[in-house]
């Protein structure tokens, strides 16, 4: 589904509620953005577009809804959103008139739709101080919707901000006209910290910010959803079983990432992902470090046993090579496929 809509999901409302009662953002990590962004608003000096960028799951989006509805407070000069004001109370009820957000579960995002949100900016600030557009996975912008971008981000308006919410890098012609801010993987002391206010005990915090590997959005997640913990497992499990698998490699690839190349691109962000942990857990085993364990604490560690240290640290190694590789746009079955002949 393509949305033109602002609405907030209840864990963004509970986060956000809480930003109207604390002094600081209630964000999870990300102490220097939150640093950064607030000192812009402290000082009434708001750039016209900003690209925010990093990582999956770290909390830009989230970043992203306070910002805007910091900037279009009444009071937001303190850094931050007062909670009491009309326009935070439209914000908080999920209809700001001024924020309009563009977000899309299709692989890629076209020019039409990047017209429809430049025409909603294109239009006064229905309570009096700017209107804002966010885009959520700008990576996915078509180069002529990129394109279609450039006019607005090169016509700076204080009463317009737009927000490219991104995973990769963007067009150079794009990158260089916005402000860009780096989102980076959330320190697990932060992780740690969020989940200890939350009552959790010592054992299920330890297990809940291993699984996450420094992304609050998938803490949030397992909070939210239980189930979510046994998906995260039987992924590592499937990791596993790579070193068990004796089918054609080739085969093997297809069968597990599947034909159509996005999804097979997502599976392998996926699979990649928690495989470089399950790699890591599988050293500290070798390394007598078992208790350190969440992944391969419920799984049988016979598979270890033909790998030296070493061979894991190049294996570790290798497969952040493949990512980045996949990220430069190689088929992720090519990147499975060449993984899986160096394990066997
Ligand atoms: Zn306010």
């Amino acid at each position: 589904m393509t949305a033109f809509c602002y609405g907030l999901a209840f864990l963004e409302f509970w986060v956000i509620i809480k930003t109207a009662m604390d002094e600081q953002w209630p964000i999870i990590g990300h102490d220097n953005v939150k640093k950064f962004l607030s000192g812009a608003l402290k000082a009434g000096r708001l750039h016209h577009a900003y690209l925010f960028l990093g990582p999956a799951k770290v909390g830009k989006m989230t970043v992203a809804k306070i910002f805007a509805q910091s900037a279009l407070c009444e009071h937001g000069e303190k850094g931050r959103p007062c909670g009491q004001c009309v326009s935070c109370k439209r914000f908080l009820q999920g209809n700001h008139p001024d924020i309009s957000i563009l977000s899309s579960e299709e692989n890629t995002v076209g020019v039409e739709l990047v017209r429809g949100l430049i025409s909603d900016l294109s239009h006064s600030s229905l309570l009096g101080k700017a209107r804002i557009g966010i885009i959520d996975g700008a990576h996915k912008l078509t180069t002529e919707a990129q394109n279609a971008l450039l006019k607005t981000l090169e016509e700076p308006k204080a009463s317009k901000i737009i927000i490219l919410i991104s995973e990769n890098c963007l067009l150079s012609t794009t990158a260089s006209r916005v402000q860009t801010v780096k989102f980076y993987l959330a320190q697990g002391s932060a992780l740690m910290e969020f989940l200890r206010k939350e009552g959790l005990e010592h054992r299920r915090i330890q297990e809940l910010v291993a699984l996450a590997s420094g992304r609050p959005g998938i803490v949030l997640e397992f909070l939210r959803n239980g189930d979510k913990i046994k998906e995260y497992r039987d992924e590592a499990q499937k990791f596993l079983s790579l070193f068990g698998e004796t089918k054609p490699f080739n085969v093997f690839a297809f069968d597990v990432l599947g034909k159509d190349l996005e999804r097979a691109r997502e599976r392998w962000r996926e699979l990649s992902e928690i495989g470089t942990r399950v790699l890591r857990e599988m050293l500290l085993l070798k390394l007598g470090l078992g208790d350190q364990t969440v992944y391969l604490s419920e799984m049988p560690a016979e598979k270890i046993l033909n790998y030296s240290p070493s061979k894991l640290a190049f294996l570790i190694n290798h497969l952040q090579t493949l990512r980045q590789q996949v990220r430069s746009n190689i088929d992720p079955r090519f990147a499975l496929e060449n993984f899986y002949l160096l394990i066997h």
